[in-house]
């Protein structure tokens, strides 16, 4: 699949100066991409299905980008194909009061759905060593010093650590972990932005903080290689999409989640000995109705 070269499984470092942010390297046409995308969706269906049905693995895909690099929107296009009813979307913000006062997976454990469903998660997990680390959030944290006293790179090593050891932990108790990281030019950010700036129906989507943000843009993409190759693994692996032409990003991810859901088990469930005789039986019953 075109989406294997942008795939991270802890083989090779991942190096964003050498992945393109647009689909020109991978020569493709647009048209034959929305073709694709769409018979996607319809094989995306018809996998969920039979995961839901046989209900022994569940399925966690993580978007994680700066700002305006289209996380909503793949949710919004590439999830259309799935039933609601074995989905479950999170957006993880800035922790409220109680959710700092606990671990910082808490929060993430709880958005969990049971096995034969798919999580969805907008932001995650990786913020608490992304965001936290660039503007060192830990420092205003409520825990005792000794978390704190082997200096910044402890911890955040200490944290990587732990997401690897969760992600294992995930995968022993049924569920696989999917890691999107959606790769936009810091050119095309500026275009989104002046978009939402411009355009009245997008205004809500824009806040100056945005900006704020993508005065660390160059800091962002060092720590996302950093944080790809601590925590990419054969059964956890990470993908770094190009997010500057939606209708590729959605082709790519669609890719990836077909390839996930056809990992994991997805059998529909064979009826017991004997039930297939009671089917008959229920067959006549209902025939002889009318
Ligand atoms: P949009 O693309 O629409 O702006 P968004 O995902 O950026 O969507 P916002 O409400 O704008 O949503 O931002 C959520 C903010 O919460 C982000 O700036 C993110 O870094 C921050 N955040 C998420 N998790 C944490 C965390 N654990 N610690 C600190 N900040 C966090
Ligand atoms: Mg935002």
């Amino acid at each position: 699949m075109k989406a294997d070269r942008y795939c991270f499984d802890g083989s090779t470092p991942c190096d964003l100066h050498k992945l393109p942010c647009d689909a020109k390297r991978d020569g493709v046409e647009k048209a034959q991409i929305l073709e694709k995308t769409a018979a996607n969706l319809v094989e995306m269906a018809a996998l969920q299905d039979a995961l839901y049905a046989d209900g022994r693995e569940g399925l966690v895909f993580i978007l994680q980008a700066l700002d305006a690099a289209g996380k909503d929107s793949t949710i919004k296009h590439v999830m259309s194909g799935l039933n609601p009813q074995g989905v479950r979307v999170t957006s993880f913000k800035q922790p409220n009061s109680e959710e700092l006062s606990h671990d910082f997976l808490w929060r993430i454990h709880k958005a969990l759905p049971p096995r034969g469903s798919i999580a969805i998660f907008n932001r995650s997990y990786y913020e608490d060593v992304l965001v936290v680390q660039v503007h060192d959030l830990q420092k205003g944290y409520k825990m005792p010093p000794r978390t704190l006293k082997g200096g910044k790179e402890a911890f955040f090593q200490n944290r990587y650590a732990q997401i690897r050891h969760y992600e294992d932990y995930l995968y022993d108790n049924g569920y696989r972990v999917v890691k999107i990281f959606l790769h936009l030019s810091k050119k095309e950010q500026k275009m989104r932005f002046l978009e939402r700036i411009d355009n009245p129906a997008k205004n809500w989507k824009f806040s100056r903080s945005d900006l704020a943000e993508r005065a660390h843009f160059d800091e962002y993409m060092h720590l996302f290689e950093e944080v790809i190759d601590a925590t990419a693994t054969k059964q956890s692996p990470w993908y770094a999409i190009p997010a500057d032409q939606k209708w590729y990003t959605r082709y790519l991810v669609s890719e990836v989640v077909i390839d996930a859901l056809r990992r994991c088990c997805h059998e529909y469930p064979k009826l017991p000995e004997g039930a297939l005789d009671e089917l008959k039986d229920c067959r006549t019953w209902l025939e002889a109705e009318d």
